[in-house]
């Protein structure tokens, strides 16, 4: 990845860590100088900022517990306790 060269996707990529401020400082460097010419990053970082404000998180694609419950319990339901 050269200095100026960062296409869009990759800073995608880079946002949530960025946000986290869980990126060596040469990377930052780099989203930075990205966001300094690119308008369309600015928004989605700007969204993306206003996401993680609302919700708190920001891996809202990792397994959610309260889906798998309900589930695990239809199950447990389903094949009985004792027998
Ligand atoms: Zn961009």
């Amino acid at each position: 990845m050269s200095f100026e060269d960062l296409p869009c996707v990759d800073f995608v990529e880079l946002a949530t860590d960025y946000l986290e401020g869980a990126m060596p400082v040469k990377q930052r460097l780099i989203v930075e100088r990205h966001l300094a010419f690119c308008s369309p990053c600015v928004d989605y970082l700007d969204q993306m900022r206003a996401t993680v404000a609302a919700t708190g998180a920001l891996r809202e694609q990792d397994v959610p517990d309260p889906v798998l419950e309900p589930l695990l319990h239809a199950f447990r339901a389903m094949h009985g306790g004792g027998d």
